[in-house]
């Protein structure tokens, strides 16, 4: 008896740590919010713009690494709650962002209790009356959770990391290749890190070095494409792969977006103290270097230049890029100041001149009209800025019908005037792919000029650009590529290249 009374208790303790380690998964929630909001534009973000919303197991479908990987799907008992991206835009509206995180806070309570949570969020939205959304968000989320559960995020890196979201999570990282052909390998990496602190039982990192680098710009020059872009974010690898870092990253974070968060920052994750921060001063210091050697990654000049270069030129497709109201980046997407004055040219007035694509302006009233009349039909209505109409009022298109095509929601018509087709949805259309052409009868490698409401192109119309040739217009919108000309009053000054005398930043590290 006396034997068993003391052998029970050690039984006992060995059955519990059998059961809380050995064999058992950990349980990992996943939620988040995505999207990036211009705070330069009139346009508002609404809950239907969030549209399909996904929750529970459809948002574990929606990751292609678990489709490929089972190994790494039967590493954690996940609880996915919700997920809810939507394209740029306009500010989100209070009442939208309340709903989307007093849903997740829900969903995340019945889920409890949790070991982990992957944190999926852009990390530039905007909300009215609200500062730092994701800051908000994260803390939220810790009341609901506690201060123990490891939280894993993966962002964009024109996403913002204020020092209460960078403080809120444990493990952070973002996309490392603009445009973002990496978006799903930097979820995998936040996820295989979050489990392998949690498998091997070493959970939060020891340091969590937070640096604010005092520069502010547009993707349009930052793509990773081309220098200095391509080897600052080269430049994480070697930092990473040390024993005691756990991940580095670099955001540079939201030009069109007036809060005090908005600049670049560099975060470095891991147990070794100076592996850490001279990880993480390395990259501030690397990235404030080369600040004068950001350029557009396209050549870039007024809309009227870039014009004349491309009705000059013999190559097809010759694209232009419309930037001032890229929806991708937060235009409203139907700004007509562009439109207004390609209608205006004599060039396109006649058929049989060069062929030009517009895509795409919103104008649901045209779509009816075009609907109606059928292909080869006669349609005049006004199109676009019914949402931004600061540049340019509603345009008026006079033309004929050469497509309908119905889709599942956000129909399109092209619209033949003179020698130009132009593509006018029910709602803004981001036009990146070759098959939103061919979808629409355009096979755009016959196509003189194709201008596109976009910045930096996709990597399908970018490989169809070399076959003819590419240049950026600054053109007005939510998204102008103007900065110096924002009425900017919440940054942190100074900044570049707003300052651009500025003296050197210290790069003070500040472990979060
Ligand atoms: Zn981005």
């Amino acid at each position: 008896m006396k034997q068993i009374s003391r052998i029970l208790p050690i039984f006992l303790a060995a059955l519990l740590l059998t059961s809380s380690c050995v064999g058992k998964k950990p349980r990992v929630a996943i939620v988040g919010i995505g999207i990036e909001c211009s705070t330069f534009s009139p346009a508002r973000t609404t809950l239907d713009m969030f549209e399909p919303i996904l929750y529970g197991q459809d948002i574990i479908e929606s990751y292609p690494f678990f489709q490929d990987n089972e190994a790494l799907l039967n590493r954690a008992d996940w609880v996915p709650t919700i997920m809810a991206w939507a394209t740029p835009g306009g500010m989100v509206t209070r009442e939208c962002y309340d709903t989307l995180v007093n849903r997740s806070l829900r969903m995340l309570k019945e889920g409890m209790p949790y070991d982990g949570i992957f944190l999926d969020i852009h990390g530039a939205m905007s909300v009215e009356g609200l500062e730092d959304p994701e800051g908000d968000y994260i803390t939220r989320i810790r009341e609901v959770v506690g201060p123990d559960v490891l939280i894993s995020a993966s962002m964009d890196p024109h996403g913002c990391v204020s020092p209460t979201l960078a403080k809120g999570v444990d493990l952070i990282t973002s996309y490392r290749m603009a445009p973002h052909t990496d978006r799903y390998i930097s979820r995998e990496r936040a996820i295989v890190n979050l489990l392998d602190r949690l498998e091997s039982g070493k959970g939060k990192p020891a340091y969590k070095a937070w640096v604010k680098v005092p520069i502010l710009l547009p993707g349009e020059k930052t793509s990773t494409r081309v220098d200095p872009g391509k080897s600052l974010y080269a430049a994480i690898e070697p930092i990473e792969a040390q024993d005691g870092v756990i991940d580095a990253a670099i955001w540079m974070s939201y030009p069109w977006a007036d809060e005090p968060r908005n600049h670049g920052v560099v975060v470095v994750t891991g147990d070794d103290s100076a592996q850490v921060t001279d990880g993480a001063r390395q990259l501030a210091e690397h990235f404030w270097s080369v600040r004068n050697d950001f350029e557009f990654v396209a050549p870039t000049a007024s809309l009227e230049e870039v014009l004349e270069k491309a009705i000059k030129s013999d190559k097809k497709p010759y694209f232009i890029s419309d930037m001032g109201d890229n929806p991708t980046a937060g235009g409203a997407g139907d700004v007509t100041w562009t439109l207004q004055k390609l209608l205006a040219r004599p060039e396109f007035r006649k058929e049989g001149g060069k062929t030009l694509v517009y895509s795409a302006i919103p104008g649901p009233e045209m779509v009816a009209q075009a609907k109606q009349v059928g292909e080869g039909g006669h349609v005049r209505c006004e199109v676009g800025a019914a949402v931004d109409n600061r540049y340019a009022p509603p345009v008026m298109l006079d033309g004929t019908v050469v497509k309908i095509l119905d889709r599942d929601v956000n129909d399109q018509v092209l619209i033949k005037v003179g020698s130009m087709l132009v593509v006018v949805g029910e709602e803004r259309s981001p036009y990146h792919y070759k098959a939103d052409y061919e979808a629409l009868g355009i096979d755009p490698y016959q196509v003189d000029i194709i201008v596109n409401k976009l910045g930096y192109l996709t990597e399908e119309l970018y490989e169809i650009s070399k076959s003819g040739d590419w240049m950026m217009a600054q053109t007005r919108g939510g998204v102008d590529q103007d900065l110096l000309q924002l009425p900017y009053q919440h940054l942190q000054r100074p900044i570049f290249p707003l300052d651009p005398d500025m003296p050197d930043p210290d790069f003070e590290v500040v472990y979060m």
